[in-house]
């Protein structure tokens, strides 16, 4: 059965290409083709890609060390 795919497939092809949603802030991210990480560039977020195909990347969680030190810093500056 061909058709059977999951709607988030379905609606991943029907995107005109190659971006996906920043999960902290919801910003479109375009990364570059075969890009293993991308960064955000609205928030400053990294996360981890996986290519479903060549133009349809699929965020598949934070990288946790990036995400985890902007965290930090952010509450150093709150607390100066
Ligand atoms: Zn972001």
């Amino acid at each position: 059965m061909e058709d059977k795919k999951t709607t988030s497939e379905r609606t991943a092809q029907g995107r005109s290409s190659g971006k996906f949603r920043c999960m902290n802030c919801m910003e479109r991210i375009a990364p570059p083709a075969g890009a293993k990480q991308v960064k955000c560039e609205k928030c400053g977020f990294e996360w981890r890609i996986s290519w479903l195909g060549p133009t349809f990347p699929r965020c598949r969680g934070p990288v946790w060390e990036v995400n985890r030190r902007l965290t930090e810093e952010a509450l150093k500056e709150r607390n100066k």
